[in-house]
């Protein structure tokens, strides 16, 4: 370990990140070019349940000079019907395997999005799977991201309030939906070369014990990371989550969860990144080969 003491307060690294290719607002070749300009070196395209966008942003990113990390962001059901995402960084987008149980998962959301547009049916908001349709490519793509931009567009909700009014767990339009199992989704993405990340942490909003009870069972299986810095965690959320990261022993990771310019609750701009506090836990970024004078080394 080298004794560096640069006071590095934003990193040119983001290992998450979303594009139209699942529930972002904007091309791969626009996130790139968004990210470059917010001076970023190192960007991992982590679409949810998909593969599909990574050869583009593999070529495009080796035109404009970004070192281009091949991600995934899976959706899981752990625990009796607790929602939560892990992120694959470094897997093999060509392994048959993982795109065979991505494009299966992503083979129901076309029909969630039928059940979801029928509660909001019933409560007087028709045509909802076509109104959110106009914001999704790809039928296998259709997420309640776009099911938000419908309602808040046509005036059901306020902006950023969709969630909380119809589509959050609990909701009015919620439809629950098995997605994989934590143990599939890791070994999917270790089987393919890639390490396994736990998503965004906080959001879960899951007492100490439960998040150690995920954090153990992920660890069995053979994930890796978590979430330090992510736009869905304040400074002390960090804090937590790096002390967590070294009590357990799993590498810190740093991610936008970008999905489109000029979002209120997302404060991460996509590229870049706060370094992990304190480098209070090991970072991630040796096992992606990130140049260390990139961040700050203990
Ligand atoms: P889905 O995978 O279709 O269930 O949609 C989940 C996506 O919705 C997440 O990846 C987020 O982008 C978005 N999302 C989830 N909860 C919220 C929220 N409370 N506010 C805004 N976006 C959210
Ligand atoms: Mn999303
Ligand atoms: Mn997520
Ligand atoms: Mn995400």
């Amino acid at each position: 370990m080298t004794n560096n003491t640069k006071n590095i307060n934003q990193i040119p690294i983001d290992l998450h990140c979303h594009s139209t290719y699942s529930d972002g607002s904007h091309s791969v070749q626009f996130v790139l070019d968004t990210a470059l300009a917010n001076g970023s070196k190192y960007l991992a395209l982590t679409d949810h349940d998909t593969v599909d966008g990574i050869l583009e942003a593999k070529h495009y990113a080796q035109q404009i000079g970004i070192n281009l990390i091949s991600g995934v962001e899976i959706s899981v059901t752990w625990a009796n019907n607790n929602l939560i995402h892990i992120v694959g960084l470094n897997i093999n987008e060509e392994d048959q395997n993982l795109k065979d149980n991505l494009h299966a998962l992503r083979m129901e959301r076309y029909h969630r999005g039928e059940k979801i547009s029928q509660k909001l049916a019933r409560i007087g908001i028709p045509n909802a799977i076509e109104g959110a349709m106009q914001y999704c490519d790809n039928k296998l793509a259709l997420s309640r991201t776009h099911f938000s931009r419908f309602l808040t567009d046509n005036g059901y909700a306020k902006e950023g309030k969709a969630f909380d009014k119809y589509l959050a767990p609990g909701k009015v339009a919620y439809v629950a939906q098995k997605w994989a199992s934590l143990k599939d989704a890791v070994s999917w993405i270790i089987n393919s070369g890639g390490i396994a990340v736990i998503a965004h942490p906080c959001r879960y909003k899951f007492t100490r014990t439960k998040l150690l009870n995920l954090i153990s069972e992920f660890k069995e299986y053979g994930g890796r990371a978590i979430e330090v810095i992510s736009s869905s965690h304040t400074l002390d959320d960090a804090f937590y989550i790096a002390n967590l990261a070294k009590y357990t022993n799993l590498y810190g990771s740093v991610g936008s969860d970008f999905h489109r310019l000029n979002e209120g609750y997302r404060h991460i701009r996509v590229g870049i990144n706060h370094p992990i506090p304190n480098n209070i836990c090991e970072p991630i970024f040796p096992f992606l080969n990130i140049d260390k004078s990139l961040y700050n080394d203990k």
